[in-house]
């Protein structure tokens, strides 16, 4: 299979989707009944609230404070608890899909690739936000969210490359460094002091709301999004998936159109998918072909128990 690329398109600069101009709703009560264990997961062990109030000068500011400093000095469980606070910002933007069946078919293929990637050993999670877009996230640690209108446009294959993809910027830690240019570039303590007020109950530090916020309006560094490209491909082979999954996708957002909202932070978060598809082409070659060609499922039919 070749990826002809035939069309150029420039990137919009808009951020308007998931997470710009939020106005952050409480965590939703049904979406925390309904996938309790998930946010069980968002609790810290420590303590029963275990929460920081905005302006706590407790773990939150310690952990940015740890951005700033290498990211060797980020040991694992930090990580993890950083992937937490980022988890909570995205959830508390969106709520979880009610669909249960779908949330557990999601969870079970993200866990089964993960199993393939370089930390089988994070506390993998995997869930599906109620949100008509086409998105996917992750945060350090292993939380991994894709929305409910992407799941509307793909089949497996496609979504297992887009797991693969966002596993690959856990692993490789690519939202720890963005986070820490950001922090060292003065950023969390301009934000702090303007207009955050967060309602999440104190679920994060304003500090880490207003760098989770600006993570996922403006994206990660660019080479990152092409490694974890090139690298998610790989994983999503080595996980028995054809490699053509995640082309596919792009194939599909090389054709939305920016002005389209659903479409409109992927796009602007991510390089244009025409040189993704480029950037793959040259990385792939014909290497994995051999690979390709399997049938394609359908999340429904998957849901049907095919
Ligand atoms: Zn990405």
């Amino acid at each position: 299979m070749t990826m002809t690329v035939l069309i150029s398109r420039s990137r919009s600069l808009l951020c308007a989707g998931l997470l710009a101009g939020l106005a952050l709703p409480a965590l939703p009560q049904d979406a925390g009944r309904a996938l309790s264990g998930f946010l069980r997961a968002l609790t810290p062990p420590s303590s029963g609230a275990g929460i920081d109030a905005p302006g706590n000068a407790g773990g939150s500011a310690d952990l940015l404070r740890m951005l700033s400093d290498s990211l060797e000095q980020i040991d694992e469980p930090k990580e993890i608890e950083i992937g937490r606070q980022l988890a909570a910002v995205l959830l508390g933007s969106k709520p979880l899909d009610p669909d249960m069946a779908l949330q557990r078919y999601v969870n079970r293929l993200g866990r089964w690739i993960s199993l393939q990637s370089s930390r089988p050993q994070l506390p993998w999670s995997f869930a599906v936000l109620d949100d008509a877009g086409f998105n996917a996230f992750a945060a350090p640690g292993g939380y991994v969210f894709v929305t409910r209108g992407l799941l509307d446009r793909v089949d497996e294959t496609e979504l297992a490359g887009i797991l693969a993809h966002e596993i690959t910027h856990v692993t490789d830690r690519h939202h720890l460094a963005a986070l820490r240019a950001k922090a060292r570039a003065g950023l969390a303590a301009q934000l702090l002091g303007s207009q955050l007020r967060n309602n999440l109950g104190g679920a994060v530090s304003a500090q880490m709301l207003a760098l989770g916020r600006n993570l996922y309006s403006s994206g990660l560094d660019q080479g990152d999004e092409f490694a974890a490209d090139r690298n998610g491909v790989a994983l999503a082979t080595r996980a028995g998936f054809d490699p053509y999954g995640l082309p596919s996708v792009l194939q599909q957002l090389r054709t939305a159109t920016a002005d389209n909202p659903l479409f409109t932070l992927t796009l602007s978060t991510h390089p244009p998918a025409q040189q993704r598809l480029e950037q793959l082409e040259a990385a792939m070659g014909s290497r994995l072909d051999a690979f390709s060609g399997k049938p394609a499922v359908s999340v429904a039919q998957r849901l049907r128990g095919r």
